[in-house]
């Protein structure tokens, strides 16, 4: 009996340890399922940072999100809003919205989606088991009815402390019991999530940044190349004026690569041509911030000389701090020298305007009084009762009248025929000594009516006194120069001259007359010029005389020269080739 009661007992027994153990069996057996759907759900999570990580794109990350979510908690639908300013924008919705859904729900206040707008102010997630025993607005429900949800997960996004977006998590037509296991994965699902967005909207600001500065890189090659291919010369220099960059149009004009200028001043180009006080005014307007513009006589690395138009400009930073100086030069030498040319022209075709008036004034004051002469005087000649001496007196001033209207139209016919190049030398052989003593016996008269002493220097050996040149010419060039001599000479003498030069002869008109102040030597050789107005002066004259004579020398083969002092006298004095 007690043995049975023993057995009764351990078989009680038994079976409690037997229910006990099974008990244990199935809770472990739970517990397994448990910790494998965790671990299953851990990989999910995994594989979800993993897979963000790689997208970067916010769409991207969107679409991924979305997805992810709905596989890993096991539910049927999922959308995402970004929140900002107190308004939300339905960024990706899974499955997508039929094409029918209007799409200015796509966009709501914040106001108008209560249940976002606790999940904004708690930063927790929100879960509504059954959608149908929650008042819901017109807005929230459009969204339910879209694809007909039933239970609905809502979890925050965050980034920097602040909520920028809601992931809702949705089942279709069935209810969602949402454990507690569930809720806890969703804070770690929004935690991941928070970060990949945080990322990728970093990403997206470094994306903006990237963009700027490759426009700003563009930008920067566009002026590089402008100021690298300019066709003006570019120099940059720091504050100090050290040059810091030249562009290839400088060197081409100065012959200064960028390596030989960088380091340097443009002091290397200076000229000596401006004065200190000029750089020092252009320093001056620059360091005070002002541009400085003008033109500047520069030196190239050979020593040449060019000009140039200048703008030198202050570079400011933003707190108005000279960084750089920017001077931009255009090589401006043809021009200028265009300029002076056209200057030169214009003067000299005033000039000759003026002198074209003074001679047709002089010539008709010249040809007037001969004829004047000669047409009184021939009338005077027909008087009845004129003795024999006052007629003599007449015809010679009537002869004299002619000679001088003669020698001017001479002069005219002689100047045009050597502006147009009809001039030609006869040769023969001519005597100086014959020549010097008919010219002798033309001028004394002058001489003696002026009371001047007239002399003739022959300094050549006799056996070279006869020579082979145009001999007409050769008394045409004296005649003129003693003319004036007698005529600007009032007392003293004048000397005719001769003597021997290297391979030539050399032939001098001297007087002690007015003399010819210097700046006047060069212009008195040039057609109708004289240095006073003939009439004023008293003196007669066309201005044609010495022209006639310098081509005439020219002609010859020989060289005039001319020393005079004013108030002194003059020394005109030409070669001819010594030709036998
Ligand atoms: P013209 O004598 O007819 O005026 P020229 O061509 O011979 O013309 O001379 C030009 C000018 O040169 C003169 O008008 C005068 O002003 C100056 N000149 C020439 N020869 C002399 C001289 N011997 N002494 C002073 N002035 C002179």
């Amino acid at each position: 009996m007690k043995k049975t009661k023993q057995t009764h007992r351990i078989k009680v027994n038994h079976k409690r340890e037997l229910i006990q153990s099974l008990k244990d069996i199935t809770d472990s057996k739970k517990e397994n399922k448990e910790i494998r759907k965790d671990n299953v759900y851990l990989s999910e999570l995994l594989k979800l940072s993993v897979d963000l990580l790689e997208v970067t794109e916010i769409d991207q990350v969107f679409r991924k999100i979305v997805e992810a979510a709905v596989h890993v908690i096991g539910l049927d639908t999922g959308a995402i809003y970004q929140i900002h300013n107190h308004k939300l924008q339905l960024q990706f919705t899974y499955p997508p919205m039929p094409d029918d859904f209007p799409d200015e729900f796509r966009k709501a206040l914040l106001s108008k989606h209560p249940h976002i707008g606790k999940v904004v102010d708690s930063c927790a997630p929100l879960v509504v088991r059954d959608i149908q025993e929650e008042n819901l607005t017109a807005e929230e429900m459009v969204i339910v009815d879209a694809h007909d949800m039933r239970s609905l997960l809502y979890i925050p996004l965050q980034t920097q402390k602040s909520v920028v977006g809601v992931l809702i998590l949705g089942t279709v037509g069935r209810s969602f019991g949402f454990t507690e296991r569930e809720i806890d994965l969703s804070r770690t699902l929004s935690n991941i999530i928070s970060m990949s967005l945080e990322n990728s909207f970093l990403f997206e600001k470094l994306n903006e940044k990237v963009q700027e500065l490759q426009d700003t890189v563009q930008r920067l090659r566009l002026v590089y190349r402008a100021i690298d291919q300019s066709p003006v010369s570019i120099i940059i220099t720091d504050p100090k004026g050290i040059i810091e960059y030249v562009n290839p149009k400088f060197t081409e004009i100065t012959g200064f690569t960028l390596e030989e200028a960088a380091g340097k001043t443009p002091g290397i180009l200076k000229s000596g041509y401006q004065p200190k006080i000029f750089y020092k005014n252009l320093w001056e307007t620059i360091t005070s911030g002002k541009n400085w513009v003008g033109e500047i006589k520069n030196k190239n690395k050979n020593g040449e000389f060019y000009w140039e138009s200048v703008v030198i400009s202050p570079m400011l930073d933003e707190h108005r701090k000279i960084t750089h100086f920017i001077a931009v030069k255009e090589d401006i030498t043809e021009k200028k020298q265009l300029f002076e040319n056209l200057v030169i022209a214009k003067e000299k075709a005033e000039e000759s305007a003026s002198l074209k008036t003074a001679f047709i004034h002089n010539i008709s004051h010249e040809i007037r009084t001969p004829l004047n002469a000669i047409v009184g005087f021939s009338g005077f000649l027909a008087k009845p009762n004129l003795d024999e001496e006052t007629r003599h007196k007449y015809v010679d001033t009537i002869n004299q009248s002619n000679n001088q209207l003669l020698g001017i139209i001479n002069d005219i016919i002689n100047i045009s025929h050597i502006e147009t190049n009809q001039v030609s030398i006869k040769d023969s052989s001519t005597n100086i000594r014959k020549v010097f003593g008919n010219l002798h016996r033309q001028f004394q008269l002058d001489a003696d009516k002026k009371g001047l002493d007239f002399r003739i220097n022959i300094d050549v050996d006799e056996s070279e006194l006869t020579l082979i040149t145009d001999e007409g010419k050769l008394i045409q060039i004296i005649s003129n120069l003693l003319d004036n001599a007698f005529k600007f000479t009032c007392e003293g003498f004048v000397e005719l001259g001769c003597r021997r030069g290297n391979g030539s002869l050399e032939f001098y008109v001297e007087d002690t007359g007015i003399g010819i102040p210097g700046q006047e030597h060069k212009k008195i050789f040039e057609r109708f010029y004289q240095v006073d107005k003939a009439i004023s002066r008293g003196y007669g004259g066309t201005g044609l005389g010495l022209a006639i004579s310098f081509a005439y020398v020219e002609l010859l083969g020989g060289k005039f020269s001319l020393k005079s002092t004013p108030g002194k006298g003059s020394v005109f004095s030409f070669t001819i080739p010594y030709r036998k």
